[in-house]
């Protein structure tokens, strides 16, 4: 891969050919500044002040991880991580504005607001069974221990680079600088091992693919499908972390690809991934692929995305196939949809715990389907000012896309938004009256009998 030879500015490195021999190194390979590009200039100043404020202090102090493997590969970090030998305590000391956090193990925030940056004191590996239960998942790992150390616990060999703040040097025990030239992902140590100490590398893994288009070393492939099912030993908000995250990569649609590929995507979502598998080219499956689509190019044009209308895509197909078999079973529309959502929901959150503030939108944009078809009379005016009434539009508009027959009617809503209230008032006038309803026999004295006798009735666009 020609961008990543711009690692080294200059000429043949003696020290890479050494690791590409024999990495993982007995001793570290250590890249000089002047042989690598990555520049202070391109590292945050928050970081910067954090890692002169350790180094000043006496400690050692690196930056570490995706910061330093996506700067080398010529990309925006998202975030960027220091590793340091001096405790929680002392680097709580030395920087006023921060905080002890992580009960799992302790880590320090510095600086707050929108730039935190996280200090990690170098960790040991977990120490053999006493903190491995049965599936080999690690519970406990707060043991401190060296830079080596630190270097090993790591996931992938390109996440265990250290760029170190005293020489500008960067530091590679696992062969990480060998296999980010080679493009490679690859997990520290024995595979399965590793996959089982924490099943989460599996999705990390597909992450990094999608994320950074590299492709995944042999072993660090081929166990991923067997393993994929440890996913199930996950709590669910770890999962749903996980899930924002490779949704939101600005890489959604290479990197559902990949979980479906690599049957993850089941274990995450397991009624969508079940459809899908069904008919890959259903309207539904469309429809997640244009949502997908949609959300890269948002995050790319630096437009914000809800999670909330993600999920709503994503749960789509088993929404919409029960609420079909409710109405088929006589249960009228809205109640059928309600009906429908609220199971496909509880349901899915136990997997993948999308906390209520989302799956509650997601439920309106949902509803406002049935609601964006009544447009008679005030209905139409009154649904502009739905706080949801946008998302909901937008989901018209991928159903419309994706193949469903909705073309027509989301027309008239693009029409009908930007027109002069005058034009707006025609354009509902103009609309064929809704079938009219069976007329109901007052009875004054009997409660109704029968609650849903007049189901609102969905107009065909
Ligand atoms: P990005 O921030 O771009 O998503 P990242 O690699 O920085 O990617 P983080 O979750 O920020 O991911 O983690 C920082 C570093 O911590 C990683 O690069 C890796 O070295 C280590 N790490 C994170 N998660 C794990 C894990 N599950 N097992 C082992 N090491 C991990
Ligand atoms: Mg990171």
């Amino acid at each position: 891969m020609s961008f990543l030879n711009k690692i080294f500015g200059r000429g043949k490195n003696d020290a890479v050919d050494k690791a590409n021999k024999s990495a993982p190194a007995e001793s570290p390979l250590i890249v000089p500044r002047d042989q690598h590009t990555l520049s202070r200039s391109q590292v945050s100043p928050q970081a910067l002040k954090v890692l002169y404020g350790l180094k000043d202090a006496g400690f050692e102090a690196y930056l570490v991880g995706g910061c330093v493997r996506d700067l080398l590969l010529g990309f925006e970090p998202k975030d960027f991580d220091v590793a340091t030998d001096a405790s929680p305590e002392q680097v709580h000391k030395i920087f006023k504005k921060s905080r002890l956090i992580g009960r799992r193990f302790k880590l320090v925030h510095v600086g707050f607001g929108r730039d935190v940056i996280e200090v990690a004191t170098f960790r040991a590996p977990p120490e053999a069974e006493q903190h491995i239960d049965q599936q080999g998942r690690i519970m406990r790992d707060n043991v401190f221990g060296t830079l080596e150390q630190d270097a090993w616990r790591r996931d992938f060999t390109i996440n265990a680079l250290y760029y170190n703040i005293r020489d500008f040097s960067i530091v590679d025990y696992t062969g990480g600088i060998a296999d980010l030239q080679a493009g490679k992902i690859k997990l520290i140590g024995d595979v399965e091992t590793r996959y089982r100490e924490d099943p989460v590398r599996i999705l990390r893994a597909l992450r990094f693919v999608g994320k950074l288009s590299l492709t995944l070393d042999g072993e660090t492939e081929t166990h991923i499908a067997a393993l994929a099912k440890l996913l199930l030993d996950i709590p669910a908000a770890r999962l749903f972390d996980e899930v924002l995250k490779l949704y939101l990569s600005g890489k959604a649609v290479e990197t559902h690809q990949l979980l479906v590929k690599y049957g993850v995507f089941a274990y995450l979502f397991p009624e969508s991934a079940r459809l899908i598998a069904a008919a890959p080219d259903s309207i539904v499956a469309r429809l997640l692929t244009r949502a997908l689509e949609n959300t890269d190019k948002r995050i790319q044009e630096g437009k914000p995305v809800t999670p909330a209308f993600l999920f709503a895509a994503i749960l789509w197909g088993p929404t919409s196939e029960r609420w079909l078999r409710y109405q088929n079973n006589k249960i009228p529309t809205i109640p059928a949809l309600q009906k429908a959502a609220n199971e496909v929901i509880s349901e899915q959150v136990q997997r993948v715990a999308v906390p209520k503030r989302f799956t509650l939108v997601t439920r309106d944009i949902w509803l406002l389907q049935i609601r964006l078809t009544m447009r008679q009379g005030k209905r139409g005016f009154r649904l502009l000012t739905h706080p949801k009434f946008r998302a909901g539009y937008d989901f018209l508009l991928l159903r419309a896309d994706a193949g469903e027959p909705f073309e027509e009617l989301a027309q008239w809503w693009t029409d009908f938004q930007f027109a002069e209230e005058s034009e707006q008032q025609k354009m509902v006038n103009g609309l064929a009256p809704e079938p009219k309803n069976k007329k109901k026999r007052r009875r004054r004295r009997k409660p109704a009998a029968k609650k849903v006798a007049d189901a609102p009735v969905v107009d065909k666009a």
